[in-house]
């Protein structure tokens, strides 16, 4: 672990490691509080960079919703992915059965296909 000035900023590998752990996390920005659920070096609404690490809630509700048809290879059949708005934030994952818009949703799971974890949601 790093203790340069870096050390509190949230990157891809600190994101994945955790969600492979089983801990989703996201940014909180201390200027305006807006929360996302991706890295990101700065505020995507006030470009502040002074961001905190915050572990998100883990029921959501559907923002958007759509079906591959055509898996990518390594995938069978077909399968639904969601944007799904924890809170105040936003994240994609992968559905565990099927959902509508404005359904609600609990993390329960992590996909992790070419060592690039996803969270796995299912209705509640
Ligand atoms: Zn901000």
């Amino acid at each position: 672990m790093s203790d340069d000035a870096t050390t509190d900023r949230l990157d891809y590998v600190e994101w994945a490691d955790r969600l492979r752990d089983g801990d989703l996390v996201g940014q909180e920005c201390a200027e305006c509080g807006h929360t996302t659920a991706a890295p990101k070096a700065a505020c995507a609404r006030c470009g502040s960079r002074t961001l905190a690490t915050v572990t998100l809630p883990t029921d959501g509700i559907v923002h958007s919703e759509t079906t591959v048809a055509v898996p990518p290879e390594g995938f069978a059949g077909e399968y639904q992915v969601a944007v799904v708005r924890l809170g105040d934030a936003k994240v994609l994952g992968r559905i565990d059965g099927t959902v509508d818009i404005g359904d609600r949703v609990s993390f329960a799971d992590v996909l992790v296909t070419d060592d690039h974890p996803a969270p796995v949601f299912e209705p509640v």
